[in-house]
């Protein structure tokens, strides 16, 4: 077994682009190199604004680069606390969700980005047959969301069943964001890597970002720096809470064995647990799964790898509903940080009124990071304000203490091991 410093999907690239030495000018400044600040620096260069991209590592080696690779329209809140506490804002922010996964399928294709991208939709699971009655009867379905039983959507029979979401699919995310990358690279975007910014200030007439061997100056700054962001003076308090969450890759798996685990559709499948657990087939043959147990940092820390204790609580999760799959041996484990939002919904606005974020897309940033910086860029760019930004768009610089927090999450921990023992018991 094997625990990886940085992503299990592509190795790090071995070369990577000068830091910032000395003084930079430009008209906007990117902070962060993730999908999100990429895709806004590319939208900035496409408007022919002079901008600087400047990354603390290298461009697309953060979540972007580790995570489950699920191309989702799914919103992080349960669709009933959307309703009951977002009614008037549920409709934009749905639209804003499938919006985001069109736009991401459109930048893999318009620069031909090799990163294995297959349409499949997702399932999400029902964990018990309790938890299945209840989809089934509240759940609405059509033509591009069906309820069935895990026989009809080919998953194995540890699910009840589940609803078969038919928007988006899943890729190799390492591949992706490294080839936005390589894009951002032959573009006219200024790129500067491993230059950690120490600190950014609006003095009213432009921004300077203070690095360890320079300074830039710009008219306006766009942090995407994600679960990092309160390493930042300038960020917003208590806007989002560090989350580190865990991926385990198994040794390939034959196909006759993924048949024999009633895995036959090979649809990825996410379950619908306080703390969510995917499970998905690679094209490397292999099965990736996340999540689970959770684990919170005050303050996020680039060099973590997993935590043994997690890999292993992920390893039971996997032989629970795989347990035709238990010869089958985990052979790396890898993790990253995602910015977790109280309200479990990305956060996009202005801390000051020449510096501007899109931060925190919790666990759906692999299509809505990209979407967000775009329509960023557009707004920092004078173009307006899209519908779908403004669907996100907080006004007001204050946030609710976040939930998330040792306890809490240890406590959603205990709730899913007890519904999987009460739907065992009944199965
Ligand atoms: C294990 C795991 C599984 C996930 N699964 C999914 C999934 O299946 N589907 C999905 O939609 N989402 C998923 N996510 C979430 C998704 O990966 C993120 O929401 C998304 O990548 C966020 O992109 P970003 O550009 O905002 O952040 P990041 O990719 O984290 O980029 C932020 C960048 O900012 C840089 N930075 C930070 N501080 C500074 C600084 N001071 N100076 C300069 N640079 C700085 C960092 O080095 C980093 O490169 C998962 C995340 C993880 C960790």
């Amino acid at each position: 077994m094997t625990y990886l410093p940085g992503s299990g999907w592509v190795d790090r690239p071995t070369t990577c682009e000068p830091g910032v030495a000395g003084d930079v000018s430009c008209d906007v400044v990117v902070i962060g190199g993730g999908l999100g600040g990429m895709a806004a620096a590319l939208r900035l260069a496409d408007l022919g604004r002079d901008v600087v991209l400047v990354e603390a590592d290298i461009c697309g080696w953060g979540a972007s680069a580790r995570n489950a690779g699920y191309l989702t329209p799914t919103l992080g809140s349960d669709p009933r606390i959307l309703k009951h506490f977002y009614a008037d804002r549920a409709r934009g922010l749905y639209r804003f969700a499938n919006n985001a996964v069109s736009f991401t399928e459109e930048l893999i294709e318009s620069h031909a980005i090799e990163c294995g991208y297959r349409k499949t939709g997702n399932v999400a699971a029902a964990p018990t047959a309790a938890a299945f009655r209840r989809m089934a009867a509240n759940v609405k379905t059509g033509k591009r969301a069906v309820v069935a039983d895990a026989r009809e959507l080919g998953i194995p029979p540890a699910f009840p069943g589940g609803l078969h979401i038919k928007v988006g699919g899943i890729l190799n995310p390492g591949e992706l964001s490294l080839g936005v990358r390589e894009v951002v690279r032959a573009s006219a975007v200024r790129t500067y890597e491993q230059s950690p910014v120490l600190g950014v200030a609006d003095s009213g007439g432009s921004v300077t970002v203070e690095l360890a061997d320079g300074r830039i100056r710009a008219s306006h700054a766009i942090l995407t720096t994600n679960a990092f962001t309160n390493g930042l003076d300038v960020s917003p308090r208590r806007l989002s809470t560090p989350v580190w969450v865990t991926a385990v890759e198994t040794e390939p798996v034959p196909p006759d064995m993924l048949d024999a685990a009633g895995w036959t559709s090979r649809t990825p499948i996410t379950t619908n647990h306080f703390v969510m657990q995917s499970f998905r087939p690679t094209n490397r043959g292999t099965v990736v799964f996340t999540s689970r147990r959770l684990q919170t940092s005050r303050r996020a820390r680039a060099d973590r790898v997993p935590d043994q204790r997690v890999v292993d609580d992920l390893v039971r999760g996997f032989r629970e509903r795989f347990p035709t799959l238990a010869a089958i041996a985990p052979a790396r484990a890898w993790g990253g940080w995602i910015g977790l939002t109280p309200s479990n919904m990305a956060v996009v606005g202005q801390a000051t009124p020449r510096i501007s974020y899109s931060l925190a897309c919790n666990g759906h940033g692999l299509p809505q990071a990209p979407y967000l910086g775009t329509l960023l860029a557009d707004h920092v760019a004078g173009k307006g304000m899209h519908d779908d930004l403004s669907a996100v768009w907080r006004d007001s610089q204050r946030f609710a203490p976040g939930v998330a927090n040792p306890v809490t999450l240890r406590l959603g921990w205990l709730a899913d091991r007890l519904t999987d023992r009460l739907g065992s018991v009944h199965r």
